[in-house]
């Protein structure tokens, strides 16, 4: 009597239904797996590759290390292991990603008569439970949020003590890349110490989080992303002042963008909007050159510099920061959305292809519930709203450490000997870029109309 929890976007013990379910149905004791996917694992980048094995190897810890750990794929890695170990079922947090489904039919398909029984997910409620009159899919964030607070959703999940089997073979966690950046900690304890102190400031997240200088959002996007946090487990923390109704409509936006992918998943590649199909984006040597300066934080613009390094420094980025980088790649540089977002996936140690692929096409003006278009973020302004101080542009570009307060963000108007040394021109007029971005969209819209009217 014996089940196997497939551990997947899930990797914590505390309130977790199919963990639950799994030790208290099977006295033999439950053997845990996770099975090292080279189609996820290959382009998740060294940033998520590092911090997943570092999240494993905690979560083995906790499972007195008796996690078993095979490379492979799932569909017959795990009827491999339910046979080697005589399992009656395995259960999983259900997946509701497009390659997570997939994958779990086939699965389910190789498994035969032996269950893959689904309980929980990484949501605080499924995608697709929260729906508008006459059952459509919602497409607009704000009635999603009404829909969403009305559905409600469980408390945390007491998890009886679980027997591990132990015994079974392991193929050992993978490798843990070296990387550069600087990592998070890892594992379910790091993200309950993340979130107790978060809750301790939670009220003054409501007029504090747009700050990148000051740094005062959760951080808990790891955590979420891996599961080594349930949303579910935030949500029960939180009371009612603006702070924490601002941080439950954040958590809103998670669960938004992943239903929107559940309903349109085709919307991870492709723009949502089809006028926004035709928009001409830039392609050849010289846009490649930008992308570079771009992705490495040299455009000459410190605000979307100190994003960039930011990035590459930690595989993390502040919200404001990410709106403010991703338009100036899409509407100054003129580049492709999925190219932006691709560099994004491979960096961020919360890379989600819900959160980013829908965070991306909001910015670009081409997902659903969009951001106007013509809404071109200036790369200058932003920052003097929001780093009013400069701290956080000195913080990541070094070169403009020596320009002090809000100047730093215009360091073409110090002049001649107070010029900052080694840090570039901007590579573009954002003036003259904003009118060609506009341009372009009033172009597109006409090519889709005409098309419209054929
Ligand atoms: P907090 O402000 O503390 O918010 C709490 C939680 O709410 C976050 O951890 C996250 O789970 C959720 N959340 C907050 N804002 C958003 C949002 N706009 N969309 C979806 N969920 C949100 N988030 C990811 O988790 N993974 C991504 O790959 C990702 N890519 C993005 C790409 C772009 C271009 C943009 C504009 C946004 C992206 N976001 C992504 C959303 C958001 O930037 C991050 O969730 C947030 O910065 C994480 O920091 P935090 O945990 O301190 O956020």
């Amino acid at each position: 009597m014996t089940a196997v929890l497939w551990f997947r976007r899930d990797l914590r013990l505390a309130d977790h239904p199919a963990l639950a379910e799994a030790g208290a149905s099977r006295p033999g004791g439950v053997v845990g797996l996770f099975v090292v996917d080279d189609r996820l694992w290959g382009p998740s980048g060294d940033n998520r590759r590092a911090w997943l094995a570092r999240t494993l190897a905690a979560l083995d810890e906790q499972a007195g290390g008796r996690l078993v750990v095979r490379h492979g794929r799932p569909e017959q890695v795990v009827p491999a292991l339910v046979r080697e170990v005589e399992a009656e079922a395995v259960y999983v947090s259900a997946d509701f990603g497009p390659y997570g489904r997939g994958r779990d039919g086939a699965v389910a398909e190789a498994l035969g008569p032996v269950p893959l029984v689904g309980s929980g997910s990484p949501y605080a409620v499924d995608p697709g439970e929260v729906r508008a009159a006459r059952g459509e899919p919602y497409r607009v964030f704000t009635p999603f949020h009404r829909g969403w607070t009305a559905h409600g959703w469980g408390v945390p999940v007491e998890v009886p003590p679980v027997t591990w089997v132990g015994g079974v073979a392991s193929a050992g966690r993978p490798g843990a890349p070296d990387v550069k950046a600087a990592l998070p900690p890892a594992g379910e304890a790091a993200a309950h110490r993340r979130l107790d102190a978060f809750m301790a400031d939670v009220d003054r997240y409501g007029t504090l989080r747009d700050r990148p200088d000051l740094d005062r959002t959760s951080r808990l996007s790891p955590y979420l992303r891996w599961g080594t946090l349930h949303p579910r487990q935030v949500l029960a923390q939180l009371g009612e002042g603006p702070g924490a109704a601002k941080f439950r409509a954040e958590l809103a936006w998670r669960e938004f963008y992943a239903d929107v992918l559940w309903h349109r998943p085709e919307s991870a590649r492709r723009a949502l909007q089809p006028a926004m199909a035709a928009m001409e984006v830039d392609t050849g040597p010289e846009a490649d050159r930008r992308f570079e300066a771009w992705a490495t934080g040299q455009t000459g613009y410190p605000y979307i510099d100190a994003g960039m390094r930011q990035l590459l420094g930690e595989g993390w980025v502040h919200n404001r920061v990410r709106m403010a980088v991703a338009s100036f790649l899409v509407k100054d540089l003129h580049l492709d959305w999925r190219r932006g977002a691709r560099w994004f996936m491979r960096h961020l140690v919360d890379g989600d292809l819900a959160s980013n692929q829908h965070g991306w096409q909001w910015v670009a003006g081409t997902g659903t519930d969009p951001a106007p278009y013509f809404r071109v973020f200036n790369p200058v302004t932003q920052g003097q709203r929001h780093d009013p101080h400069g701290d956080y542009v000195r913080r990541w570009v070094p070169e403009l450490a020596g320009v002090a307060g809000a100047a730093v963000h215009e360091p073409w108007k110090l002049g001649g000997l107070l010029a900052p040394a080694g840090y570039p021109p901007p590579i573009i007029d954002h003036g003259q870029e904003r009118a060609d971005a506009l341009a372009r969209y009033q172009a597109a819209r006409s090519t889709s109309a005409g098309r419209a009217h054929r």
